[in-house]
This record gives C-alpha cells, sequence and structure tokens, in this order.
C-alpha cells in the first residue's frame, strides 16, 4: 500500500528561526521560540500586532529567553490582550506569565492544559481595535478549543495550528477531530472578503490560502482512502494493529503519531457510516469493524 506523498514546500519570506523577530506584514512581528522539533518543525511562531496598542498571539512555551524577546518587541506599549489558538504546550504556558508581567488580560477559548483566561472568546468575537483588530473564528478540528484569529486589515489568518506550513496538523484522538477539522478547513476558503495570506503557529507566511487548503484536503483524502483500504482488507482491527498495515515501514519515532492519526481516520469512517467501535472508553486499542454495505 501506498503512503501519501510529503507535501510540496508552501511558505514564502523569511524563514523563521529559534529567536529571531521578523516583521512579516506592516506592524505585525513574528518572534519565534527556540523549541525547534520533529512537532514544532522551526519553533513555536509568536505574533505582536499593532503599533500604539498590541495583541499578542501564542507566547509559546514558558521560556524566561522566549518572554525576553517578546517583551524587547512590545517594547513598553500597552498590550490590549494576550490571546492563544489553543492550549497546547508549545503555544499557551507561556501566556498567563506574560500577560501577568504586562498587566494585561489573556483571552481563549477556556480553560485547560494549566491555561486560565480572563476572557473567553469563541466565534464572532472581535478583540482589539483598528491597525490591530482581530475577528475571532472557533475552529476545533486539531484541538476542540482552538481559535483562528483574522487580522481584518490585512485579510490575514493567524492559524495555530489548524495549518502550519510545510506538512499536515497532528491529530490526536479522543480530543482532535478529523470531521470538524475538514469542516473548518474548508469553511477558510469561503470567507468574504477571501484571505490574503496564513500566518501559522510553525513556519513562515502562506501567501496561498486558498491552493494549500486544497492540497491539505487532497493529503487528507488520499490518507483516508488508505485507511479505508486497510480496514477492508482486515475486516477488524485497533488503531495499534492497523497502523502495522498502513505503514509497513514506519519507525519507532513516528508510530505514535502515525498510529493517532489512523485512529482519527477511523473515527471518522465511524461518523460516516462505514465502520463500528466497540463500546467503551476509546483508545488506541479500541477494535474498529468494517460495517458490511
Ligand atoms: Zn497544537
Amino acid at each position: 500500500m501506498q503512503t501519501p506523498q510529503p507535501l510540496s514546500e508552501w511558505g514564502s519570506g523569511i524563514a523563521p528561526t529559534g529567536g529571531a523577530s521578523t516583521e512579516i506584514a506592516p506592524q505585525v512581528f513574528r518572534v519565534t521560540a527556540t523549541n525547534p522539533s520533529m512537532m514544532t518543525g522551526p519553533g513555536t511562531n509568536s505574533y505582536v500586532i499593532g503599533s500604539d496598542r498590541l495583541i499578542v498571539i501564542d507566547p509559546g512555551p514558558d521560556d524566561a529567553r522566549h518572554r525576553r524577546r517578546l517583551l524587547e518587541v512590545i517594547d513598553g506599549r500597552p498590550v490590549e490582550m494576550v490571546v492563544v489558538t489553543h492550549t497546547h504546550i508549545d503555544h499557551a504556558p507561556g501566556a498567563n506569565p506574560l500577560a501577568r508581567e504586562l498587566g494585561a488580560p489573556c483571552g481563549g477559548f477556556g480553560e485547560d492544559d494549566g491555561f486560565i483566561p480572563d476572557v473567553l472568546l469563541g466565534e464572532g468575537d472581535v478583540v482589539g481595535q483598528g491597525d490591530h483588530q482581530f475577528e475571532v473564528l472557533h475552529t476545533p478540528g486539531h484541538a476542540s478549543n482552538h481559535l483562528c484569529y483574522l487580522l481584518s486589515r490585512e485579510q490575514m489568518l493567524f492559524t495555530g495550528d489548524h495549518i502550519m506550513e510545510g506538512s499536515t496538523v497532528v491529530l490526536r484522538p479522543p480530543d482532535a477531530s478529523l470531521m470538524d477539522y475538514l469542516i473548518n478547513l474548508e469553511r477558510l476558503k469561503h470567507l468574504s472578503p477571501p484571505l490574503r495570506s496564513l500566518a501559522p503557529g510553525h513556519g513562515r507566511v502562506i501567501t496561498n490560502p486558498v491552493g494549500i487548503i486544497d492540497d491539505i484536503e487532497h493529503h487528507r483524502a488520499q490518507r483516508h482512502d488508505l485507511v479505508r483500504s486497510c480496514l477492508e482488507s482486515a475486516q477488524q482491527g485497533s488503531p495499534e494493529e492497523l497502523v502495522a498495515l498502513a505503514y509497513p515501514e514506519i519507525d519507532a519515532q513516528r508510530r505514535t503519531v502515525a498510529t493517532m492519526s489512523l485512529w482519527a481516520h477511523l473515527r471518522y469512517l465511524v461518523q460516516q457510516g462505514e465502520a463500528s467501535v466497540e463500546p467503551g472508553e476509546q483508545t488506541m486499542k479500541s477494535v474498529f469493524t468494517l460495517q458490511s454495505r
């Protein structure tokens, strides 16, 4: 069975490197944390937006050096809110400490993973004003508490881990949902006015949003076909059992991520009525069975 092809290069402009800050659009600064890894690519991108008053997006890990760099870029200007796209450990732990130091409120979808928001944000909310005004989009999929922030003046979407540059994002059930993910990808193609660019949580700026979303959807569809055909040949199996069939040559390092992804696809097959899953608490050992048609 063929594994899907890796995605081509998507981004443009200066590549992020840990510790660097770059102005990616007028009064939009990207500050990259020094946490590069297989999961975070070149590291987490934090963003500081505005001229006289600011919004900070995703302060990243709770790392004193990264916080110092953010404070240098902020340069004493008032921060209206520190917001997070979601509460994963590479995006949110730096938010509460930075907000405390600035005397600014923290905003996010809800309390989770140790992150405590002062302001609850959701679909349709607006944060900031003028050159730092954002519309909030609730985009569950990668994480159920995931938000994207649309900078209205640039039609630039800050995507967190909903879309990252150069690779598909990891889906970890049961919090992650492939069905929600795909719904919230597709909707981005139909925003009015259309998106002009994406500023992801990892990687460079993406200037061809619709083309990239088409690529991701195509890649996911290929993977879904692969998982469906594995279940068709095995008839039954858990994510841990089926991963060897889907990705026979996978190395130990990537095996857990691949198993998670396969699990997300199996759950989507259940939602589509093409498979069933044994009742009880859902884990990577839960057995999925092909539905006879
Ligand atoms: Zn994440």
